[in-house]
């Protein structure tokens, strides 16, 4: 399979994961890695451990976390 995304561009270069959210295939060049956090509460056995999410560019540009520097911005209004 190749890089979807190098694809849109033209190109072929092989891809060496799949985006978790949509599914596309990608290279290690378009390819984003995220902590992915897995705690269950399992009687007498809780589990906190954390793997990765990898996800393509466009993905990982709409589900990435906000920066806090655009928090700012999000004053309420006052009415009145
Ligand atoms: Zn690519
Ligand atoms: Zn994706």
């Amino acid at each position: 399979m190749n890089c979807y995304d190098h694809g849109t561009q033209g190109e072929v270069v092989a891809a060496v994961a799949t985006c978790a959210n949509c599914g596309a295939a990608i290279c290690a060049v378009h390819s984003r890695v995220e902590e992915k956090r897995l705690d269950q509460n399992g009687v007498g056995n809780p589990v906190h451990a954390s793997t990765r999410n990898l996800l393509c560019v466009s993905c990982d540009r709409v589900l990435a976390p906000q920066g806090l520097e655009d928090l700012g911005d999000q004053r309420p209004a006052f009415a009145g």
